[in-house]
């Protein structure tokens, strides 16, 4: 077995055991890159120098005993709208092509501070807008289970990284599913936690009272043990909370009289078939080892896109008004005055998704249109989480779908924002209210590709999150069936 195969947690008892060393982990893992990356594209930049700088230096400490933290030496990627010091953070937009940011985000100083390796930044849809990694202005980054498919997005470049091998761990982001949907499409574990434990400072704002910064990684144990380096209060993040968070099972937790809600509204129309059934048996597994399923309702999910929509993009305009041709990013050659500079850098800047996002949320928000639209959609986030707050007087956690489908042919919905929007109907309700959820594999369509189940829970419960999904995965018998590393993109990529 390679090394880039192992999960950090087997990894790190590598490490401690001195059958290997962080810097031929990093070496592991770069010649996987070398080997995929040009049918995968799932990198916008790679910063293999400074990744094994971090590595030695790890070795040297380990090899005269200083005492190192607890994640050190494992090589990390991160999403390339969270800003690195002195590394290229360009959102995947030609607006942020040179950018080289003059500081860390919180969680890369988290990061550094525990020497992680960091191995490079990732695709993703323009400025996290998007489901399909479509839209970014670089590359096209393809789903390792098939190469002719997307592998969701936004954070497409990191699902499609770790579920190959190019990565062992990595963060994400997610305003509206870009962790969740991506692992469900690739066969991985995401976590988006709730609203306010991991800093946004330093990540670059799409919608600000929906963004969070969380982990995703081939099992559940290793997005634990990110989400714990991560989370935590951070005085330049006004939204910023302290969680108390801290992963160490003695023992498989027990799932024992565990209230598990299935909302109705997740298994309707619109959702796929095999879907729903993949899904249910995972919702029957649990009640066979000994939780109870409740069904619940949530009347106002079908509202919630909608309301995502107008909300997220209201917000967008406003974030991206910076973008304006003067102080940094992209500016037009040559302007003809003020105006021509901001209309020109505006345009040739930002690609057609973004642009129609800047559209749509100056409408939702000018005079005449701002109670009609985006008062409205307030209204009904504020409604879906007493819904939901209902719901968990009831049961301890919902289980649902992390996508209605599974991995879509490239091209297939680039011109109809409508469909390509419909596809976050399961994940936008969490964003929406602020919660806590999780994504696991949970099967396989006939086609061979992964299947995405989603767990959402009140807030601050990550930790139940991540123990009923752990144990899912212990216990299950899917273990067997997750990726592995022989060939990427044909059938035997699967077993
Ligand atoms: N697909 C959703 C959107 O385009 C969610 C994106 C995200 O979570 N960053 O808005």
């Amino acid at each position: 077995m390679e090394l880039f195969e192992h999960s950090a947690s087997e990894l790190l008892e590598m490490l401690r055991a001195g059958t290997c060393s962080s810097e031929e982990i990093t070496r592991s893992i770069f010649r996987r890159i070398s080997e995929l990356e040009p049918s995968l594209n799932a990198y916008i930049s790679l910063s293999e120098e400074s990744a094994l700088e971090t590595a030695r230096q790890v070795d040297r400490n380990r090899a005269i005993q200083i005492d190192e933290s607890p994640l050190a030496g494992i090589p990390i990627a991160i999403k390339d709208n969270i800003c690195t010091k002195g590394i290229k953070t360009t959102c995947a937009s030609r607006m942020l092509q040179n950018f080289i940011p003059p500081y860390h985000a919180t969680v890369m100083e988290r990061i550094t501070n525990a020497e992680l390796p960091v191995i490079g930044k990732l695709n993703m849809d323009e400025f996290a807008m998007g489901s399909s990694t479509e839209t970014s202005f670089f590359a096209q980054t393809r789903n390792p289970h098939d190469l002719n498919r997307v592998p969701g997005g936004s954070s497409g470049g990191a699902a499609a990284a770790i579920a190959s091998g190019e990565a062992i761990f990595a963060l994400g982001s997610d305003t509206g599913g870009s962790i969740r949907q991506p692992a469900a499409y690739c066969g991985i574990v995401g976590l988006k936690p709730t609203y306010g434990t991991v800093s946004r400072y330093g990540l670059i704002a799409f919608a600000s009272s929906l963004d969070q910064i969380g982990p995703m990684a081939r099992t559940v144990s290793d997005c634990a043990l990110l989400y714990q380096l991560i989370c935590g209060k951070d005085p330049r993040d006004a939204t910023s909370l302290s969680s108390n968070f801290h992963w160490n099972l003695p023992s498989l937790p027990s799932v024992k009289n565990l209230r598990i809600g299935i909302p109705s509204q997740f298994f309707g129309d619109g959702v796929e078939k095999e879907v729903c059934a993949a899904v249910l048996r995972g919702a029957e597994y649990y009640q066979s080892q000994g939780a109870e399923l409740t069904e619940v309702s949530l009347p106002s999910v079908h509202h919630a896109l909608s309301a995502y929509y107008i909300i997220s993009s209201a917000e967008a305009s406003s974030n991206l008004s910076r973008y304006d041709g003067v102080k940094y990013g992209y500016r037009a050659d040559n302007p003809a005055d003020l105006q021509d500079l901001y209309c020109r850098s505006r345009s040739e800047g930002f690609g057609q998704e973004v642009q129609r996002r800047i559209i749509l949320g100056t409408f939702a928000l000018s005079s005449g249109y701002y109670e009609a639209y985006y008062r409205r959609a307030q209204a009904l986030r504020r409604k879906l989480r007493q819904e939901f707050d209902e719901a968990f007087q009831r049961c301890d956690m919902l289980l649902t779908p992390t996508a209605p489908d599974v991995a879509f042919p490239l091209g297939e919905r680039r011109n109809d924002p409508l469909k390509m929007y419909a596809g976050d109907i399961c994940t936008i309700p969490a964003s929406m209210a602020g919660l806590p959820a999780l994504s696991i594999p949970c099967g396989y369509s006939t086609e061979g590709l992964p299947i995405g189940m989603q767990l959402i829970g009140p807030t601050f419960s990550e930790r139940l999150l991540l123990e009923t999904a752990y144990f899912y995965e212990q216990t299950s018998g899917l273990k067997e069936i997750r990726p592995v590393f022989r060939s990427c993109g044909g059938k035997e990529g699967t077993k």
